[in-house]
């Protein structure tokens, strides 16, 4: 079986979605997060197209008509981060995933609730009711399961100060991509590093303690058990 996803990033350059200091944009964040996924995917086998390159900007129904022209897609993944309402910064934070209608067995809320377990695992911060559901375009007029997922407020400081950490977008790229694996049905298909990264976030431990960690008698189990939060 060969899966085909195509990831979404965000708006495009010149876009001025962006946090209050200017030192966050919108449009890059989710280009660097497609990338990031991208290779994690590709790792795998899973065919990777992408509805836009660094320096595109299409209209939504051009992402829609590239999603639709895949034969057979799997699944589309556009990727943003949110914004609260208001000039300056604000104190709303933390991700949620959104679909175009409930329907709790429905492709795309299976797909949702797949990333969402990723996130929950890994203990990235999330919204009230953090699965919601919008007829954004790219959600409604894209034939295959879709899922926007907004990771965190640029308006939030605290927040994009996580969200320009090159650790924790790995770590964040990470459990999306093994959302969408797990979706589609490859089990735990990241490994071992995967196990590191989550302990790593969800104990905030350095690289040279997981070694120490790593180098005991069973080691590598114990990373597991904590890593799948046992
Ligand atoms: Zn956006």
């Amino acid at each position: 079986m060969q899966y085909h996803v195509c990831l979404d990033p965000g708006h495009g350059p010149g876009c001025a979605n962006r946090s209050p200091d200017g030192s966050f944009e919108e449009q890059a964040f989710a280009m660097d997060m497609a990338q990031r996924i991208a290779r994690l995917l590709r790792a795998q086998g899973v065919m990777v197209t992408m509805t836009r390159s660094a320096s595109e900007y299409p209209s939504l129904q051009k992402r829609c008509q590239i999603a639709n022209g895949i034969p057979k897609l799997s699944l589309f993944v556009s990727l943003h981060s949110n914004a609260a309402g208001g000039a300056g910064w604000n104190e709303a934070h933390g991700h949620m995933l959104l679909t175009s209608a409930p329907g709790e067995k429905a492709e795309r809320n299976r797909a949702a609730g797949a990333i969402l377990a990723e996130w929950k695992k890994l203990g990235i911060p999330l919204r009230p009711n953090p699965l919601r559901h919008q007829g954004f375009a790219v959600l409604r007029d894209t034939i295959a399961a879709a899922v926007l997922l907004e990771h965190g407020f640029h308006t939030n400081r605290e927040e994009v100060a996580m969200l320009k950490d090159s650790d924790f977008r790995a770590k964040l790229a990470e459990a999306d991509a093994r959302g969408i694996l797990a979706y589609l049905g490859f089990p735990c298909a990241l490994g071992q590093e995967a196990d590191r990264a989550r302990v790593a976030l969800r104990f905030g431990l350095q690289e040279e303690t997981l070694d120490y960690l790593e180098a005991y008698p069973f080691g590598k189990e114990l990373l597991h058990k904590l890593a799948e939060g046992r």
